[in-house]
């Protein structure tokens, strides 16, 4: 629970607004029933039953899109009722449904919503006790959702960035491994779900601690740049590649089968003796090639293809190794 409320920002702002919303707006219902005023009671426990069941819809089913939204809805619907049913002591529960609404729904929702209530509350007046007191309350209903669009839009920027710094590798672009922990789940569950098959493949740079010692740690770096815009150019959208660590890459490909797999590595390994050089000769690389079995594991499948590629290191380098014939026992290495 705590996990969820930490990684999303939008229903952490949909339970903290629900909670403070309802332990507000109790009192006020209980008073009202108390004082006889049944009309203002009933419309608080409506107002608080609909920000309830938006928080139970977030939590329950993860679209925190729509529910962000019809919490805006109910929120600045309510305060706009409050206001028309008790008067002036209703306007002031808008204020904080106009800031909270650029943080549950996209801009251009939460501007109409704002503006939509205090039309409202204008067009019905009654909650006013002047003109001047009605104008006043539209200027600072505009400065205050002015305000609540900077800092959501603020907030929304960064947020943003922080996310691409946490997820890709800053020297060759690709996903790092954090993401690839997630993707590797991801695929995982797809294959238990939907039956498509899934390839791994994990890359490892031959001798590149020579290439750094003998050209200098900047032209490893363009080896590695180099490296991940070849492999790039010669893969599918959907293929997914990623930054293990150091001179290690993952390649995770959807939709491959056993002979697939086998053209798209020859493939590769022939465009990388090609065209993959540093400045005293050819790049080589090493593979460790697995296929997700039924039902396994993120972490086991990604033992296998390691196994296969220590097999690959073993046999001689420049070799692509398939875990199948790790398993097996059959000699695997595929030779350049
Ligand atoms: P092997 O064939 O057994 O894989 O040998 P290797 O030299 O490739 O492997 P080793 O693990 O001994 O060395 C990896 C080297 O990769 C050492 C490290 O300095 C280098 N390296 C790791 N990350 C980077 C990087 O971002 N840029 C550069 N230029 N070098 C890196
Ligand atoms: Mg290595
Ligand atoms: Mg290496």
């Amino acid at each position: 629970m705590f996990y969820r409320l930490k990684t999303d920002f939008r229903l952490s702002i949909i339970t903290l607004l629900a909670t403070s919303g309802l332990l507000g707006i109790t009192p006020f219902a209980v008073m009202r029933f108390l004082q006889g005023n049944i009309l203002a009671g009933v419309v608080d426990l409506i107002i608080m039953l609909f920000i309830t069941a938006c928080m139970v819809y977030a939590w329950a089913s993860g679209d925190t899109a729509r529910s962000g939204f019809f919490m805006a809805v109910v929120a600045c619907a309510g305060a706009v009722t409050a206001g028309a049913v008790v008067g002036e002591a209703g306007l002031f529960w808008l204020y904080p449904c106009l800031v909270t609404s650029f943080f549950l729904t996209e801009p251009r929702y939460a501007i109409f919503i704002n503006m939509a209530a205090v039309v409202a509350l204008m067009v019905h007046g009654v909650a006013f006790s002047s003109t001047v007191q009605m104008w006043s309350f539209a200027a600072t209903a505009v400065v205050v959702s002015c305000c609540a669009l900077a800092f959501a839009h603020r907030n929304e920027d960064q947020r943003e960035r922080l996310a691409h710094l946490a997820t890709i590798d800053p020297l060759t672009g690709v996903k790092n491994r954090r993401s690839m922990d997630e993707e590797l789940s991801v695929a995982t569950a797809s294959a238990a779900r939907t039956g498509i098959s899934y390839g791994l493949v994990l890359l490892d740079i031959d001798h590149f601690k020579k290439v750094n010692d003998a050209h200098g740690h900047s032209v490893g770096d363009e080896v590695l740049k180099d490296l991940v815009a070849l492999i790039g150019q010669n893969i599918r959208k959907s293929d997914q590649l990623f930054r293990f660590g150091g001179e290690e890459f993952v390649l995770l490909m959807s939709g491959v089968d056993q002979a697939g797999l086998r053209a798209v590595m020859h493939n590769l390994q022939q465009i990388m003796h090609k065209f993959l050089k540093h400045p005293g000769g050819k790049v080589t690389a090493s593979f460790g090639v697995a296929l997700l079995k039924n039902g396994e594991a993120p972490e086991d499948w990604l033992v296998r293809a390691d196994e296969a590629l220590y097999k690959a290191k073993s046999s001689g380098r420049d070799q692509i190794v398939y875990a199948e014939e790790v398993d097996s026992g059959e000699t695997a290495a595929e030779p350049a």
